[in-house]
């Protein structure tokens, strides 16, 4: 390791939610860094190619993994596959696939928590699992990366001055920077880092169904005046899987443009 360049070259990163939005710049963002990118998705008809094109524009090995986050014995099963494909070559996990359940609360249902929960927490806590089960019975180290959100911290006002209606992912993005604490804390003896990166307002199909008045309410609360594209969340992350983070782990970074100030 030489001045401050971030290379992954012969490495591969895994990252859930990889082919659109944020997770799609995560992809972009460390394949343009040199790593070989296995991308998971959930069902997203062109997830393979969208994949494959990364792989092209960057020089590396890229491919296309569809498998539910929430579903415990098919993760286990496409990690073993990831493991075979790049050749025991993982170093590093963006567990970043999320959804969102928007009711007011009064209308949410059973199956709207598990809905959130089973991808935001448990998909988080299981991708996370079978990667470092992987690390730890091989004796590798690794680096694990946690997209949550500022709303980890805050419940968000709309433009009428109401709650944005969205207390279960709300509430599931509370439980997975505290679960990254935790994880962090039971594999730091074998050398396994997790972070999280907590975005604000990132422009991403999540976020394009907020109508115009409340899009720029939410803008003007922002120091920076505006929400962020979706390039603007990698450098955290992949400063986190770098060798440049040895000593950072079981922490959450905001990438908000400020509004945690405020
Ligand atoms: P998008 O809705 O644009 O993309 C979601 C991604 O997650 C897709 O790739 C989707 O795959 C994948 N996914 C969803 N469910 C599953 C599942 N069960 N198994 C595997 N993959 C799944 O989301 P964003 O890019 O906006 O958000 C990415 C992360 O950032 C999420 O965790 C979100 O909560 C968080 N975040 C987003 C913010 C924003 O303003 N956009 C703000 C703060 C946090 P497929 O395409 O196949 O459906």
């Amino acid at each position: 390791m030489s001045g401050f360049n971030i290379s992954f070259k012969d490495k591969c990163i895994v990252v859930t939610g990889g082919n659109r939005g944020i997770g799609y710049a995560f992809t972009r963002a460390v394949a343009n860094a040199g790593a070989n990118v296995a991308v998971i998705y959930r069902s997203a008809k062109d997830a393979e190619q969208v994949t494959q094109e990364v792989g092209k524009e960057f020089g590396v090995k890229t491919k296309a993994y569809k498998c539910d986050v929430s579903d415990t014995d098919l993760v286990n099963k496409t990690m073993k596959q990831i493991d075979s494909d790049f050749g025991g070559s993982v170093v590093g996990l963006i567990a970043n696939a999320g959804v969102s359940v928007v009711k007011p609360a009064l209308e949410l249902s059973h199956d709207d928590f598990q809905k959130v929960y089973d991808v935001n927490v448990f998909g988080v806590f299981n991708t996370a699992r079978a990667i470092a089960k992987h690390w730890i019975d091989t004796k590798k180290q690794g680096s694990i990366v946690v997209t949550s959100s500022m709303s980890s911290q805050i419940i968000n006002q709309s433009a009428l001055n109401t709650p944005l209606t969205q207390v279960f992912y709300n509430s599931s993005k509370a439980a997975v920077s505290n679960l990254v604490k935790g994880l962090a804390s039971e594999w730091a003896p074998h050398g396994i880092r997790v972070n999280t990166v907590s975005p604000g307002y990132v422009n991403t199909d999540q976020t394009s169904h907020m109508d115009k008045k409340v899009r720029d309410h939410q803008a003007n609360n922002i120091p920076l005046k505006r929400f962020a594209e979706p390039h603007e969340m990698t450098g955290q992350a992949v400063l986190l899987l770098s060798d440049h983070a040895t000593y950072m782990t079981g922490q959450e970074y905001f990438v908000d443009g400020g509004q945690l100030i405020w």
